[in-house]
């Protein structure tokens, strides 16, 4: 029963992004200002999974924000290996868990592979969600509880990961990049800065495929009055990310939120420093989650979400803060 002093969520999830295990030393990221600690970001896992195991409210669900291994298991050729130590983690957890996809998952695997692997989870949509948005591509939706639905975005759908070089999304993703960086080696964001920055080999963008069916998905969000969560590994409102870990395509994306009144908050991982930003236009939240993989073994990185009618509260860990997010 609800009190004044406690109110009972309706339904509690947890987030996790970057985990980025490998069964190798510390490195360091790419400009060499930030440790990475790729063991011990099993061990975070670890304490999450502990800690939603053991809270008096159980999980219904957990989002997975991508980047689940990292690609230097592929040179080691432990990229099954990594991701069966990972999963097992996973699978002792309470709940389902949501698997989204970042740049790590397309350096260890196809695309074709990881759709038919554990790290597609639109199995899930099933529970009152409908059919994904194309054949190749990895979003869906679904309704853990009556009011309520959450959308995970495929980011690297047009990208120069994990598409086949014959492709034609491969080769509109290589132009784009031309276009906007002059760079010998595309990883390298173009020295131009600003928001020219996010034009690097390591992100990607949304099809026009993907975009007409999150319209039509939110349309019908809209007729509902659904609250709508959008799970994406990239992030795509400038004011939430670092630029250089910004979608090609944010403000086609953003577009598409901005007609809809149903979305309350977008997600995201990539950018491992986090970052929020509630949007002018509608009070969208836009929030990018601390990544594990640059978070001492002595801090942790991963939260939960308590929702109730009329907002959603993030009880933050180690070093990811706790938040109000109180529906448009
Ligand atoms: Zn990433």
């Amino acid at each position: 029963m609800d009190d004044c002093f406690h109110q009972t969520p309706l339904f509690t999830f947890g987030v996790i992004a970057d985990i980025q295990y490998a069964d190798i030393d510390d490195g360091f990221n790419f400009r060499r200002t930030r440790r990475r600690y790729y063991r011990s970001s099993l061990q975070l896992l670890r304490n999450a999974q502990e800690s939603w195991s053991e809270s008096p409210v159980k999980p219904t669900f957990i989002l997975q924000l991508g980047d689940i291994i990292d690609g230097f298991n592929k040179g080691h050729n432990a990229s099954d290996r990594a991701l069966d130590t990972v999963l097992r983690e996973f699978n002792s957890g309470p709940a389902e868990v949501h698997h989204v996809w970042g740049n790590h998952e397309f350096y260890n695997f196809s695309r074709s592979t990881l759709l038919h692997s554990k790290l597609n989870s639109t199995s899930y949509s099933d529970k009152g969600g409908g059919p994904s948005a194309g054949a190749d591509i990895y979003a869906y939706h679904f309704s853990p509880a009556p009011g309520f639905r959450f959308v995970v975005l495929d980011a690297y759908d047009v990208s120069m990961l994990g598409r086949e070089e014959s492709s034609e999304k491969y080769t509109t993703a290589l132009n784009l990049l031309r276009e906007h960086n002059s760079n010998e080696d595309l990883n390298c964001p173009p020295v131009s800065g600003g928001l020219e920055q996010r034009f690097a080999k390591f992100n990607g963008g949304f099809s026009k495929e993907q975009l007409d069916w999150l319209d039509a998905v939110l349309s019908q969000a809209d007729e509902k009055t659904e609250r709508v969560t959008i799970v994406s590994h990239l992030p795509v409102h400038p004011s939430s990310t670092d630029p250089v870990c910004l979608a090609w395509n944010f403000d086609e994306l953003l577009a598409v939120l901005r007609s809809h009144s149903c979305v309350v908050c977008f997600m995201a991982g990539h950018d491992h420093d986090g970052g929020y930003h509630q949007d002018k236009d509608l009070g969208v939240h836009h929030l990018t989650l601390e990544g594990v993989i640059e978070t001492p073994p002595d801090s942790d990185a991963f939260g939960t979400f308590s929702v109730y009618e009329d907002r959603m509260v993030l009880k933050g860990n180690g070093r990811m803060a706790d938040r109000e997010l109180l529906f448009p």
